[in-house]
């Protein structure tokens, strides 16, 4: 389970409430909430106290729906194509190292004819298999192949992930489909009309094959007939956020052999690779829809099954497919950028393993990697302190709460470790051979992870993304460096500036360790509901309702839409817990002064109105204004600091307040 942080960036939410007033407004109107916003005094509205210059001087650039962002991340964009194009001009590199990859990408995105080369032979090959096969058994074999050869997922959303009921261990997992061929199950409860486009792709598709329209009509509806018969096993989980990583079933082996009584599941994982010795555990996040694909791995809807199979590998290869067929032209982006240009954002996007060394390399330093594991162990005393004075938690509980913070790791830019060189130093030969030897040896590695234990200082996030996460089964925070870096956290800067940036982003975390959502896992990141005791568990959740409606009760934006408190709690709870935390750290009101105003600098971003209003309904983070006043306006040093009093707008009375720890 990973809580991705919202700090201000990429995964990214919204909102101001400055969008449609200006400054001038205030004199005009009769004191309200909205003038009380506009004095520009901290104890009004901090959001706006600390973020005043840059949101009032705004600007949108055409086209984006934010502005006035804390961080600019078009600056990491342009670093990594200043290290692709550094890359690519450099030369004596080992074979199979992350740059001569880099470099053996560009050369061979440049010379490869994206006009004209003909489909390739192993792609045609396994597009005439799929159209060749007899029976359903015959098909999934293919399935198997396009699984192991060229990355596809067919049939099944499959992946070697951890096992979340044995901490360490790797299980083969059954996704939930939450979408087919590109049609998502949220919007076929709206109607059919998203199948439209899928029977018309697809119609497109069989003609190059070479039958003729009504035929290919008919593959197309048949296709839509199956995602149809798919959506509607699923009952009402649609969205990918509709599943929980507790929601896991495990099926033994001889329970999913019992499921798939029309075609060999076990000869099926053996062709693709997996180690047998872990076939016969698996996880599984919906029963029924394995029962539906079951039931239509029948001779009776093959065709719709090979329109499934030729759907995806359409939508996957298009870009080596189109040149061949004129009616496929308007599926591949004509972009009149240099080719050069061209093969940069090419490795960007789809070598993010290879740069990602690199990126590491050149934007960060043992000093700064000591530095932030220190404010992370300051951190942890703050929750140290305030998990052993919560003396509403029994004794068992708060013992077994600082073991777990005791046994939180760190992963940061440190842990990310090169590649053996030796398996990527055959890849070469044309763009599309160097694209599918590359691809394959990352599809080998997924397959071979599974017999392997998986490693709590393991890199799952990327080291350019600017972001942090907790993971509730390795029990680690992982720090990006991007984020570990520019307006985050400066080395040689002060340390409250930093804490209250980067360093509640820590805290926030943190706190997920101790949310209701991964509190069920233990010290050990197993989970186990037990490890809590009842009436723990049941204080923990008198705390979340009255959060819920603090929440609800008291903070909207433009005056009217009130943010959905249960929706938003797992995360409201972290911010809190970040920053009862980080303001145990504090000497003096001054250190709290630059916590606060740091903070609050760290969350600035101005959203166009209709973004705001969308994500309220859709984003587990309050809106930005939201994540710094009504976390401050429950923060009682922050009355003490600003000395705020009754009528002031951040002013909430004492008996509403709400505290995560206190
Ligand atoms: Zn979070």
């Amino acid at each position: 389970m990973k809580k991705l942080i919202g700090a201000a960036l990429i995964c990214a939410m919204t909102a101001s409430l400055i969008s449609g007033c200006t400054p001038s407004d205030v004199g005009t109107v009769e004191p309200s909430e909205t003038a009380k916003w506009m004095s520009g005094r901290p104890q009004d509205d901090f959001y706006y106290y600390a973020n005043r210059d840059k949101l009032d001087n705004a600007e949108f650039e055409y086209g984006s729906v934010y502005a006035a962002d804390a961080f600019d991340d078009s600056l990491i964009v342009e670093r990594l194509e200043n290290i692709v194009k550094d890359v690519a001009a450099g030369s004596g590199y080992e074979k199979g190292s992350e740059e001569y990859i880099i470099q053996t990408a560009y050369n061979t995105f440049i010379s490869y004819d994206f006009d004209s080369e003909p489909v390739p032979e192993d792609l045609q090959n396994v597009i005439d298999e799929v159209m060749n096969a007899k029976t359903a058994d015959e098909l999934i074999m293919t399935d198997a192949k396009l699984y192991r050869d060229f990355g596809i997922s067919g049939f099944f959303t499959l992946s070697a992930s951890e096992d979340v009921y044995i901490s360490g261990r790797r299980i083969l997992t059954f996704y939930p489909f939450v979408s087919m061929c590109d049609v998502s199950f949220d919007s076929l409860a709206d109607g059919n009309s998203a199948l439209s486009g899928l029977v018309s792709d697809t119609r497109v598709y069989m003609q190059t094959l070479g039958y003729d329209v009504d035929t290919s009509s008919e593959y197309g509806k048949k296709l839509a007939n199956l995602v149809l018969s798919v959506y509607g096993a699923s009952g009402s989980k649609t969205a990918q956020d509709s599943y929980d990583v507790t929601d896991t079933i495990i099926l033994s082996g001889d329970e999913l052999n019992s499921i798939f009584t029309n075609v060999d599941i076990q000869e099926y994982f053996k062709a693709i690779g997996f180690d047998p010795n872990f076939c016969d555990r698996f996880g599984c996040y919906n029963k029924d829809q394995l029962i539906c694909m079951n039931s239509l791995m029948v001779e009776d809807k093959l065709d719709a099954l090979k329109a499934l199979e030729i759907h995806k590998i359409y939508s996957s290869y298009m870009r080596f497919i189109a040149p061949s067929y004129d009616s496929l032209a308007g599926y591949v982006y004509d972009s009149y950028k240099p080719i050069e240009e061209l093969a940069v954002n090419e490795i960007i996007s789809n070598l993010k393993n290879e740069t990602d060394p690199l990126y590491v390399e050149r934007y960060y330093s043992k000093e700064t990697d000591d530095a932030l594991r220190s404010m992370c162990d300051d951190i942890r005393e703050g929750y140290r302190a305030l998990i052993s004075d919560a003396t509403w938690l029994t004794e068992p509980t708060r013992k077994g709460l600082i073991e777990k913070l005791d046994n939180i790791v760190y992963v940061t830019g440190t842990d990310l470790k090169r590649h053996d060189t030796s398996k990527y130093a055959g890849i070469g030969g044309n763009f599309y051979e160097f694209y599918m030897g590359y691809t394959r040896v990352g599809i080998a590695d997924n397959i071979a992870s599974l017999s392997q234990p998986v490693d709590r200082y393991g890199v799952e996030m990327k080291m350019q993304t600017v972001n942090a996460c907790y993971s509730a089964t390795q029990n680690n925070i992982t720090i990006t460096v991007a984020i570990a870096g520019d307006s985050f956290f400066d080395v040689n800067g002060d340390y409250y500036t930093n804490l209250g940036n980067l360093g509640a982003t820590i805290a926030h975390e943190m706190g997920h360790a101790f949310d209701s959502n991964c509190i069920v896992f233990d010290q050990n990141g197993v989970y186990n509901p037990e490890w809590i005791a009842d009436e723990d568990m049941d204080a923990l959740l008198e705390r979340n309702e009255k959060a819920v409606r603090y929440f609800e009760d008291n903070f909207t934006v433009f005056g009217i839409y009130h943010v959905d408190g249960e929706l938003t709690l797992g995360e409201n709870f972290a911010d809190l817990s970040g920053m009862e935390c980080i303001v145990t750290l504090a000497h003096s009101n001054e250190d709290l002064e630059k916590i606060f105003k740091s903070y609050a600098a760290s969350y600035c971003r101005m959203s166009v109105d209709v973004v705001i209003i969308g994500q309220l309904s859709s984003d587990v983070h309050s809106p930005e204004v939201i994540r710094v006043n009504a976390i401050l306006s429950t923060t009682g040093c922050f009355y003490d600091v600003y000395d705020v009093q009754e009528g002031d707008g951040m002013y909430i009375p004492p008996e509403n307040r709400i505290s995560r720890w206190h």
